[in-house]
Parts: structure tokens; sequence; C-alpha cells
């Protein structure tokens, strides 16, 4: 009750006052300021108003009230501008015959502004008038019952309550400038806060707009608002995935918060608030607001403020959300073409390296190596499907475990992404149950990326990538992969047909033995390394005969058993060839001359006994080694025909050893 009346005080009199209201107190102002308040005045606008600084000031008065001598009794009271008695001391009882009285002469004291003393019973009444300090106008009388004073002693009693008037009056005026004081301070914090607001709305709409990242954007507006509302609570609720390690930024549940502020705020577009009280009744404040650029909204601020918010304050977040949402967007965006650029670059350098290489196993480590640095992934694995076996053969892993591992079509995420020719994103292996998979369990992974490797309009592989982070991957990866593979695919297209049309180009179509050039080049490679070597040529007997016996066909399948049959004598590394018509030669790396006799006399034994219609060979053997002066493949043919041409006089079906003179 008190405190309403006191406020309406307050404004009653800036109303009333065309003074200037200053709003700091400097201290340079500070004569200026005492000037000021002395001179500020209440008139008769104010009168109905001060009853509770008159009972504040009667009560700062009170204990320093003037003494009468002992033997006279007093008791004091004071009256309002209406001659309403609104405090008295206890040991004054005022008759109801006296009140009439009392209120007559208060009447009169408020009228004629005099100083009054009545004669009772007991003793008398002094009313003494307190008047405004500037036009002197009664606006309140302070009474004094003195008792066993008798009419001479009138003037003194006067005096004494005359002064105590006064002495009210400075109380009064004392309480008054502190009023005022206190609306001032209150004006100065006003004005400080709205500077405070202008403040952070100028750096807000300053700092937030060159900021070009997203986290800083975020950042900056947590910034803020803990500058202006030190004790508010605040997050942050992104409509997208936003990866951060802040606390108070996570995802709006759009489905599962339906009825939130925050969600109808996101979905409205617009600001809510809600004066809220807790518990223990103090009030707060909640707010949401979207954040809005010009291609949609990004999220909703969501702040409790620890008090209710005034008007200024609402304005001042929907702004700081406003271009909070202009900021983001603007981040967003250059992020965006910062990736889609990078992405870019990353896939051309991937081509041009991945180009630089024809050989399949290089494409497949190098795009081993490529992915893992660009996904920072920790294990990768590329497979292909092999056509023989009908498997995935795992042709590539920073696992060792699992390389050249088969594993069967169906098996998997290699096989989910055979069956399905899509890409996958997994954030959570073990959470997610429904596949096993040797490279998820062993590498102990828990987020994975997995895209097919389709060739020619078939699934002809599979990436996989994983961590053993759950949720590693972001989606931007998953379609990255998605596009890398691709690239991936034609690499590994152009370099297997590359090695198709090289064994093609190195080989000889009937016997599938390597050509004649390709034997050459092999010497010539195995002579500039190598401390020696072998080479045999095998003819076969009366060839010529067979053809016209048999047919031209029958030749040629005769020609393909003895290939055949050279080729499942000889050891992987050995090279053979077909030298030309029906003779083949096989060059035997670091084998001496013995154990190419072995070897000769194993296929001409062989080719007796398992060719059908039955043929003959014979075989000739020359051999080089370091020591040789003249180390050419051509003096190496020549000896091994010298040979040949001897085991063809001697009768054929024989291996002869052709003498290097030299050795
Ligand atoms: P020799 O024991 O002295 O080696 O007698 P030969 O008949 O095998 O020798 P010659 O060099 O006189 O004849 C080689 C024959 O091999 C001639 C040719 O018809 C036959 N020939 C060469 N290339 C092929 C081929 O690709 N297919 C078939 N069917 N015959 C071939
Ligand atoms: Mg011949
Ligand atoms: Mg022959």
């Amino acid at each position: 009750m008190a405190e309403q009346s006191r406020s309406d005080v307050t404004m009653t009199f800036r109303a009333n006052s065309d003074l200037p209201l200053p709003l700091r107190i400097e201290e340079e102002d500070q004569a200026e300021q005492k000037n000021w308040l002395e001179q500020l005045d209440i008139n008769d606008f104010d009168f109905p108003y001060l009853d509770s600084l008159l009972l504040a000031s009667y009560s700062d008065w009170l204990p320093q009230q003037p003494s009468f001598p002992d033997s006279h009794q007093a008791g004091w009271f004071l009256a309002n501008y209406l001659g309403e008695i609104i405090i008295s001391q206890p040991l004054i009882q005022i008759d109801i015959s006296d009140q009439h009285m009392i209120s007559n002469n208060l009447r009169e004291v408020l009228e004629q502004k005099v100083t009054l003393s009545v004669k009772d019973q007991k003793g008398a009444y002094v009313l003494s008038p307190v008047k405004t300090r500037h036009n002197h106008e009664v606006f309140a009388v302070l009474g004094c019952h003195i008792n066993d004073v008798n009419e001479s002693q009138f003037p003194f009693a006067e005096m004494i309550v005359n002064t105590a008037a006064q002495h009210l009056l400075a109380c009064f005026y004392k309480r008054f400038e502190a009023l005022f004081v206190e609306d001032l301070l209150n004006a100065q914090n006003q004005a400080k806060r709205e500077e405070q607001r202008r403040a952070m709305l100028f750096q807000v709409i300053q700092r937030l707009s060159d900021k070009i990242d997203v986290d800083s954007v975020l950042k900056e507006v947590f910034e803020r608002i803990a500058g202006m509302y030190p004790d508010a609570k605040v997050e942050l609720l992104m409509s997208q995935d936003h990866p951060s390690r802040d606390p108070r930024i996570r995802t709006l549940q759009l489905q599962e918060e339906q009825d939130s502020m925050c969600v109808r705020a996101f979905m409205d577009g617009v600001m809510l608030w809600e004066d809220k009280q807790k518990d223990n009744g103090s009030s707060y404040a909640e707010i949401a607001v979207p954040l809005i650029g010009k291609q949609g909204a990004y999220g909703v601020l969501h702040l409790f403020l620890s008090d209710e918010i005034e008007e200024a304050d609402r304005q001042l977040i929907g702004i700081l959300g406003d271009t909070a949402g202009t900021a983001f967007e603007n981040a967003k965006l250059y992020e965006q073409s910062n990736l889609l650029i990078s992405e870019l670059r990353l896939i051309n350098e991937l081509v041009k390296r991945l180009n630089q290489s024809l050989r399949l196993k290089e494409v497949f480590k190098f795009a081993t190596e490529e992915l893992l640095s660009i996904f920072k992934a920790e294990y990768c694995c590329i497979s292909q499907l092999d056509k023989e076996s009908d498997c995935f053969e795992i042709m590539s892993s920073n696992f060792p475990r699992i390389f050249k591992e088969f594993f069967p079509k169906d098996y998997g995420f290699n096989g989910l992404v055979y069956s399905t020719r899509e890409p996958i994103i997994l954030s959570d292996y073990q959470a997610y149950g429904k596949i096993s998979s040797k490279f998820m369990e062993e590498t102990k992974s828990r987020s994975l990326i997995a895209a097919p490797i389709i060739v020619r309009g078939e699934v002809n592989g599979a990436i996989m990538l994983a961590h053993r982070e759950e949720r590693f991957f972001s989606y931007d990866n998953y379609k990255l992969l998605q596009i890398l593979s691709q690239h991936i695919g034609l690499a590994i297209a152009n370099a297997s047909l590359h090695a198709e049309v090289r064994r093609m180009a190195n080989r000889d179509m009937l016997t599938e033995l390597y050509a004649r050039h390709y034997l050459d080049e092999s010497v010539q490679k195995h002579q500039r390394k190598d401390d020696g070597g072998s080479l045999i040529i095998v003819d076969i007997d009366q060839f010529k005969g067979i053809n016209d016996t048999y047919g031209h066909q029958i030749g040629d399948k005769i020609l393909r058993e003895v290939s055949s049959i050279v080729r499942s004598t000889i050891r992987k590394t050995d090279i053979a060839a077909r030298w030309g018509g029906e003779e083949l030669a096989i060059y035997l790396p670091g084998a001496d001359v013995e154990s190419g006799y072995q070897i000769a006399e194993t296929v001409r034994l062989r080719v007796a006994s398992e060719t059908d219609p039955k043929v003959t060979v014979s075989c000739g053997i020359a051999e080089w080694t370091r020591d040789s002066e003249k180390i050419s493949v051509e003096s190496l043919f020549y000896y091994a025909d010298m040979a040949l041409y001897k085991a063809k006089n001697n009768g054929r079906n024989q291996t002869h050893i052709g003498l290097n003179p030299e050795l």
C-alpha cells in the first residue's frame, strides 16, 4: 500500500515539473544537480499523494522531538492537507467532543496559515502549519497536546511547536529529495540499460555481419546475449544436424517437441515469449526467436531470462534473431560454396592422380590412401567382384588382416551395397545389429560410409570407410563418397581395360603364350639385372606332316596342347612364348643350362606321351652368365637355335645344349 502511493507521488512530481530530468550524475554536474533539487517543490496537485511521505518524515523526525519541561506531558500528532490526523502518539486520547473542535481548528490553521493554541480541560493544543518551501502553502499541520499549560505559557509552547514543525519540514524535504534521487538513479539505470541495448545492437550488427563461418556466428550470438543478460539461460536449437561440441547447441526435434514454444516459433517464423512463474513465486521469461534468413529458417534461439521482459528487450532480442539468421545464412552459404570448391578441387586432383597410373594395383592403393585422408577415416577397404569365384575380393586395405580375403557376394555391407546399388551411411554399427561385418568387427569400428563401384552399369566392387567413433561421418561425406566412387570406378575400369589390352598385345592368340616381342623385352630386362639365365627353343617334329595328314585345325590343336604342356611344366616366373610357326621358346631367369635341360626333357617326354595325335618335339638350349663378354638376346637365341638344329639333325625327339664358345 505504502509502496503504491510512493510511486504515484513520483509520477505526479515528474509530470508537474517542467525542469529537465538529467540522466547522469557526473561530478561536474553535481552542483547544478543540487541547485536543481532545491528548486523542486510540491504543489497542491501533489497534496493528495503525500500521506506516506508525511508518515515517513514523521517517523524520521519523532526520535528527535523537542521535549517540554517535565511538569508538562506532551503528545504529538500530524494532520494532512485535509485536516485528517494521519498519526498521533498513543498517549493522546482525543475525546469525541475534542475531535470536532480539533478539526475546526485544523481547518483554520490550514486556511489562515497561522499557528493556533487552544485551551482544553487538561491543558492546551498547539497547531503549527507545515508549509511548502517556495510557495508557502500549508500541506500538513503538526499538532501537540501539552498538559497543565496556561494561556501565559502559549507563546513559549508555540515557539517550541513551530520549531518542531520546521524540523519536520526539513525531514519531509530530505525524504522528498531522496525520492527524487532514487528516481534519478532509476532513470540513470534505465538509460544505462538502454545504452547497453544500443551498444549490443550495434555490436551484433557489426560483428555478426563480418563473421564468415557458422560457428563464429553462433559463438557471437551467445556472447552478445551473455553480455546483455548475464543471468540468462540460452540454447540454440538447429533445424539441421549441426555438429558442435557446444552443449548449448542441439537439434530441434520437430516431431517430438511439436507443442513446444520453440517448434511453434520455428514453424510460424515469429518470435514468441511468455512471462512465467517458478514454484517459489519468482518470475522469469521464456523466449523463442527463430533464426531466419532469406532462404529459410535455420533454428531457434531459446532463452530464459531471470525477470519479466520489457518491450525494449523483446525488440532487441527480435533484432538479434533476425541479424543472427541472416549472418548464419551468409556464413552457411559461404561455407557451402567453399565446400563445393574444395570438393571440386579434390575430385579434380583425385581424378588427375588416379589417371596418372594405369596399373590396377596402383589405382587401388592410391584410392585407399586418398580416401583415408579425404574423409579422415581410420580404415578403408576396396573390394572387387571376382568373376571366377563370384565373390568379393579385398583388393586394397590399410587393415592388413582382411587384405586379399574373399567374401560371398551377399555378405556384410559389400553384399548390401551390391544388392541395393546404393551407398550407405551408418552412424553406429553396434546399435544397428542387422548386418554382421568382419571389417567392422575386427577394426572395432562404429561409423561407416560405403558406396558401390559401378563399372559399365554393373556393380564391380565396393568402397568402405570406417571409424571407431560413432556418428563420425556427415551426410556431406556420404554424398562426396558417392561422387568419388564413380570416379574411382572409372579409373578402375580404365586400368582394367588397359591391363586387358596390354595382356592381349603381349599374347599370342592361338596358344595364349606370350608373343615373341614380349619374350625379347623380358630377356633384355633380365639380362640387365640378373647374373644368368637359360633359353629353350621347342620345335614340333615333322609338323608339316601333321598338318598334311590331319588338317590345319588338328595342327592348331596340337600346337595348343604342346603350349599347355609347356605352361604347366614351367614356374610362374618363367616366360613361355610362341617364337614363330610351330616353334616355342621358354626363358628361365636365373636358371643354368643343367636345370634348363631338365625342364626341356620334361616337356619333351610329356609331349611324346600326352599329345593326341602323338607328336614329338626337339629342344635346343643356351645359357648366358654375367661373365660372358657378349650378352645379347640375339646371341642367346643363336646358340639355342644351333642346338636345336643339332637335335633335328641327330634324329629329332631330343634335347641339345648349345655351346657358347665364350663360356
Ligand atoms: P621339322 O621336324 O624339321 O621341324 O619339320 P617340320 O615339318 O615341323 O618343319 P617345317 O619348318 O618344314 O614346317 C613347319 C610347318 O608348321 C609348316 C606350317 O604349315 C606349320 N605351321 C606353322 N604355323 C602353323 C600354325 O599356326 N598352325 C598349323 N596348323 N600349322 C602351322
Ligand atoms: Mg620349325
Ligand atoms: Mg618343326
